[in-house]
């Protein structure tokens, strides 16, 4: 197979052979764009390379080729003495990746050849300077020398001149840096570093292909969900120099500001620099509209351009750029990362401007960004009442509010987040070493970097708040304290605000309030309204064309009115859970005490004729709050004990009765009881049906009290749709009893209501079952006989298949299985498409082959997963059941898994 590709043989949608960045460096090429000439090493040379620890054979010739094609290009050999070509080496993954090796410039200069770029140039400054830079990025990426020596290094040598910037160091005094650098090199790996350029570049490649697996790499491409079997391809490209003198330059550009989607001038430039420099934030950046005024030619040249990349891709590019004396070059280009409210406002605002459709709109965005949407912020009030005490003002890299404790390191980031503490880690500026600490904090500060920087960058993929470039502050990492102006002093521990969209960095608690993506859902907030802004606007259009082409409906898991008519506001088409067990909590739960510890049958009918009419006032405010749409009720499912007191605290009370002397014999039968039904594993013993199965009468009251329900609001001119739904069935037999009862209950409710119609009509009521247990799905053909409908309890499915228990798994060792890779997201909270999804999908086969108006539901919290809701829609069920919050996500979702 072909391992390397010249820039002119690939294009964009060669991302899995070439990586991102090859794939658009080869398109831009063909697009006829200023491309540095070079070529691309395919990710399979990669794989292979890792699969077998060395290069797979024919690589080296292949590289040999088109690196001889590359120096006839260009009239001059890799490292040639008198006029030496230098390459870059830049990796590039399918999706971009932080932690791993990204790029090292200048490959080729060599003790031999720094003055002969040199003469060529005839910039002796900018040949030591670049070869300096080369030792760097080498020594620090390819021979893993800790980066700080350089720096300190650097440091140290513009302090002996008193020089204020690198710009300030004259070529010797580089020179004598290249000789501190070597013997960094030599002293930390006891190697030399390679004059040898082919050498230099081998290695660097191989360093890039090892990135692959570091171990930040494998923590963020868990953290993305990213396969790790993907591997990265490597770039070699003709370097053009931004180091060149003022007439030469380097920066990024957008063509849309990332964190709003509104058209104009973005980005960074940075004169007399290479592309590290302005990643980095070693000089301050200029905005990119400067540049105009610095070189007119190559301002008008690069909006050209960018207009030109977004009509291509028909979506926001970002772009790295290099201005070498005055001759623009393309670096790279991809569609680029944005904010969540920027991904809704950019796909209408192409819609508009014609350049894609609604369908390819509502592809652009998705429920995760959606969720973000709906996070709460700062309250304006509070800020604009000069309540809120501002300290300092940064870049508003990644929108949110977030408050929390502030910490200096990564490492006390992750170790507060893990005691619960929420916390904000502030940096002078962040490396992919703090990757760690990013996760765990709820925002980052830093007080250096732009737009694009690594913080940005990072914070705005994960969806984390973040400011940076808050210049004003002076953070001491050491002393884990930072300075503002006034003499403020905000020490480790302290709490402080952060808000992302604005900028702004507070001392102490700002109050956070809802968003208006949620107060539009709530409908307090119209989407024409004067104060709604374009984001509630793009949201609504996007939603509605969403509501439009799904086929999955949505209904919500909701227990009381008061859920029920959220539920209606966030567009639930009817109630897909309610959780009866709620209903017999608090003053209720006595008498439940009471119809379990009942010696005799009048007893029992006592205790369930007292409940029979509340739960039908539950029921009947349900119905009315759901008027017109089907609401699911479960009977009850938890194990009994739960509506028992404490064994211990119980046991204790009785012993010290006991010992006073006056011994209550209702407690000791309490005690008795409450040691009867104690079970060592209760989710897998006496619940769901069993209970309905083993307690007479109790089901048999819930029915009663739902079909009375629906007859008095039928009665009163309502339109109620109940469904009854019967929890952890295993067997068919077990829904066939039910179902008897069920009839009975039914029948002596239609008996007592034959005067009327309506009532008559709304007792046609429909007896369904939870498949919840692998015993269910496995035999859903069988259970279909007696279920009119299924609804999958993921949770329990999720639980019983994979041997988890849910209420212990996430605080006890999935933080170790997520570390350890062996799943990259717990399945509580994204559904096992292989092992519980396969059940689901024969579930669903085998029970509709049975009956095949079976209606498919699914209540468990997968139902509002993103992720999750695409396998629901595309195995076929009719509707997702998720909390009335996650409605906006169910809907959204479930329009993008048809377009
Ligand atoms: C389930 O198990 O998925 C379910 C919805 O029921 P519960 O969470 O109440 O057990
Ligand atoms: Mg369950």
């Amino acid at each position: 197979t072909k391992l390397v590709y010249d820039f002119t043989e690939g294009h964009k949608d060669l991302k899995d052979l070439l990586g991102g960045k090859g794939a658009n460096l080869a398109e831009m090429t063909n697009l006829g764009l200023p491309v540095p000439p070079g070529f691309t090493i395919t990710t399979e040379a990669c794989r292979a390379f890792l699969g077998e620890g060395e290069e797979p054979a024919g690589l080296r010739d292949e590289v040999s080729a088109h690196l001889a094609a590359l120096e006839e290009q260009m009239g001059k050999k890799l490292g040639q003495a008198d006029d030496p070509l230098l390459v870059s080496v830049r990796s590039g993954a399918k999706f971009s990746m932080p932690g791993m090796m990204d790029t090292v410039l200048n490959i080729g200069l060599s003790d031999a050849s720094v003055a002969g770029l040199a003469t060529q140039s005839g910039d002796e400054r900018f040949a030591w300077d670049s070869y300096r830079r080369l030792l760097q990025m080498f020594g620090r990426t390819v021979m893993g020398v800790d980066g700080d020596l350089f720096e300190d290094a650097l440091t140290a040598a513009k302090k002996a001149k008193k020089a204020k910037s690198d710009l300030d160091l004259k070529a010797k005094d580089l020179k004598a840096l290249v000789e501190t650098f070597k013997q960094i090199v030599l002293k930390e790996t006891g190697r030399e570093f390679p004059q040898d350029p082919r050498e230099q570049m081998d290695q660097a490649v191989r360093a890039v292909f090892d990135s692959w697996n570091g171990e930040r790499a494998r923590l963020y491409r868990r953290q993305e969900r990213i396969p790790h079997d993907l591997g990265t391809a490597v770039n070699i490209v003709a370097m053009v120099f931004g180091n060149l003198g003022p007439d030469s330059g380097t920066g990024v550009a957008f063509t849309r500001d990332p964190a709003t989607g509104h058209q104009g001038v973005y980005g960074d430039y940075l004169q007399n620099a290479q592309g590290e420099d302005v990643v980095a934030g070693i000089r301050n950046t200029l905005p990119l509209p400067e540049l105009e005024t610095i070189d007119k030619a190559s301002f008008d040249e690069l909006m050209r351009i960018m207009g030109i990349l977004e009509k291509h891709y028909r979506d926001l590019c970002d772009i790295e750029f290099t201005i070498e004396r005055g001759k623009l070059w393309m670096l790279q280009t991809r569609v680029g990362k944005r904010t969540a409210a920027a991904a809704f406002r950019i796909a209408v605002q192409l819609v508009d401007q014609g350049i894609v459709s609604m369908d390819e709109a509502l592809q652009r965005v998705n429920g995760v960004q959606l969720g973000r949407l709906m996070f709460p912020r700062f309250d304006e009030e509070y800020v604009s009442g000069g309540h809120a005490a501002r300290i300092a003002w940064g870049i508003a890299a990644s929108p949110g509010a977030a408050v929390g404790k502030a910490v200096f390191d990564s490492y006390t980031a992750v170790k507060w987040s893990r005691s619960g503490e929420k916390v904000i880690l502030i940096r002078r500026e962040t490396n992919p070493d703090d990757l760690n600490g990013m996760i765990a904090a709820e925002g980052i500060l830093t007080s250096r970097g732009g737009k694009t920087s690594h913080a940005a960058v990072v914070a705005r993929g994960m969806g984390k708040t973040c400011v940076c470039g808050a210049e004003e502050l002076d953070v001491d990492t050491k002393r884990r304290r930072f300075t503002a102006p006034g003499g403020v002093v905000i020490e480790e521990g302290d709490l402080v605000s952060i808000d992302g969209s604005s900028g702004h960095v507070y001392k102490g608690e700002v109050p956070v309030v809802a968003s208006p993506v949620v107060e539009y859902f709530e409908g307090t907030l119209h989407a024409g309204a004067d104060d709604a802004d374009e984001l509630v606007g793009a949201v609504h259009r996007l939603m509605a064309h969403a509501d439009g082409k799904r086929r999955l409906r949505v209904r919500a898991n909701a227990d009381t009115a008061e859920d029920a008519f959220r539920a209606r506001r966030y567009g639930a088409q009817g109630i897909g859970l309610c959780r009866t067990e709620h209903m017999f909590l608090g003053e209720r739960r006595e008498l439940v005490e009471r119809l379990i510890l009942a010696d005799s049958e009048t007893e029992r009918e006592e205790a369930l004729g007292e409940l029979l009419p509340m739960q039908k006032q539950d029921f009947v405010r349900l119905f009315e709050a759901m008027d017109g749409l089907p609401v699911t009720v479960r009977l009850l499912d938890p194990p009994l004990h739960e509506f028992l007191p404490d064994i211990t605290e119980l046991s204790v009370r009785v012993a010290l009765a006991e010992a006073r002397g006056d011994s209550q014999e209702n407690e000791l039968r309490l005690l008795q009881a409450v040691h009867k039904l104690h079970e060592s594993n209760p989710m897998l013993g006496l619940r769901g049906v069993r209970l309905g199965l083993v307690i007479p009468g109790l089901f048999a009251m819930q029915i009663r009290a739902i079909a009375e329900a629906a007859v008095e609001r039928a009665r009163a001119g309502g339109d109620p749709r109940p469904e009854i739904m019967i929890p952890l069935v295993g067997t068919v037999q077990e829904l066939q009893l039910v179902r008897d009862e069920a009839e009975q209950v039914l029948a002596s409710v239609r008996a007592a209501n034959a005067d009327s119609k309506s009532a008559l009509k709304r007792l046609r009521i429909k007896l369904g079952t939870m498949i919840e247990l692998p015993r269910a799905a496995l035999t859903a053909g069988q259970i279909a006989e007696e279920a009119e409908f299924f609804s999958f309890g993921t949770n329990d499915l999720t639980q019983t298949v994979w041997g988890f228990s849910r209420d212990d798994v996430e605080a006890s060792f999935f933080t170790a299985y997520l570390e350890k890779g062996i799943f990259g997201v717990s399945p509580f909270e994204t559904l096992d498409v292989d092992g519980v999804g396969s059940l689901v999908a024969r579930a669903v086969e085998d029970g509709r082959r049975t009956r095949p108006d079976l209606k498919l539901g699914v209540c468990g919290e997968h139902g509002g997963d993103p992720d999750s809701v695409h396998f629901f829609h595309q195995v076929g069920l009719d509707y997702v059941s998720c909390s009335p919050f996650r409605l906006p996500i169910a809907r959204l979702e479930a329009g993008r898994a048809v377009v």
